[in-house]
């Protein structure tokens, strides 16, 4: 079993689950900082660790950041049912444990992935009051710089990234909210908003 939620929320024992929220967006858009922000308006805020058979990249942990498994581990977690979704990314697998969110929400912890298109599709299936939001650049170009600016990967990877971003970004239709993050503290205000239905913060 992967990662197990610990403490309990406000709003236990009521009627309705907090709410889910899926956030999506191309990658390079700031989808990370975004939610870390957001963590740190709403700590109690439960955020899933995906798991992934991408190598960890400097600075990542296991079990913080992703959980980085083998494929086999990957194909074991999909035959027994313990993903809500998973997808293909740029090679790599990519997959949301179900048990933790599914006790997260239970518990009175609203949740928040942040995953890819195609994961976000499954997830609108299987939860459909998920509230799916799409973050977006301000502008083409500065996903373009961002993304050449991270260094991190090399340039035909950043070419595959930006492909993919223009597919996702042209999907923003089906999803409930667009946010854009021209300044990644009033994104997340906005994502808190989502969650809480609180204007004043
Ligand atoms: P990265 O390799 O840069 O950490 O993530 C690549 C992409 O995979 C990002 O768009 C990220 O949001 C997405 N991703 C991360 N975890 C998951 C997951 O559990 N499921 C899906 N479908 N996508 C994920």
């Amino acid at each position: 079993m992967i990662g197990e939620v610990t403490g309990g929320g406000p709003g236990s024992g009521g009627l309705t689950r907090p709410r889910l929220l899926v956030v999506s967006g191309p990658s390079g858009v700031g989808k990370s900082s975004v939610v870390s922000e957001l963590r740190r308006l709403l700590p109690e805020l439960y955020f899933s660790v995906s798991v992934t058979t991408r190598p960890p990249r400097s600075g990542e942990n296991d079990g913080e950041h992703y959980h980085f498994v083998d494929d086999a581990a990957f194909d074991r977690l999909i035959t027994s049912g313990e993903l809500l979704e998973h997808a293909e990314y740029a090679g790599y697998r990519y997959g949301t444990p179900r048990g933790p969110v599914e006790r997260a929400l239970d518990s009175g912890r609203p949740a928040v992935l942040e995953i890819e298109l195609a994961g976000a599709r499954q997830v609108r299936k299987a939860m459909p009051e998920a509230v799916l939001v799409m973050l977006t650049p301000p502008t083409w170009r500065e996903l373009v710089d961002r993304l050449t600016a991270r260094g991190t990967e090399d340039p035909a990877v950043v070419a595959r990234r930006l492909e993919t971003a223009e597919r996702e970004l042209s999907a923003r239709d089906e999803f409930d909210t667009l946010v854009v993050n021209a300044d990644v503290r009033s994104a997340a205000r906005e994502l808190l908003t989502l969650i809480t239905g609180d204007t004043s913060t």
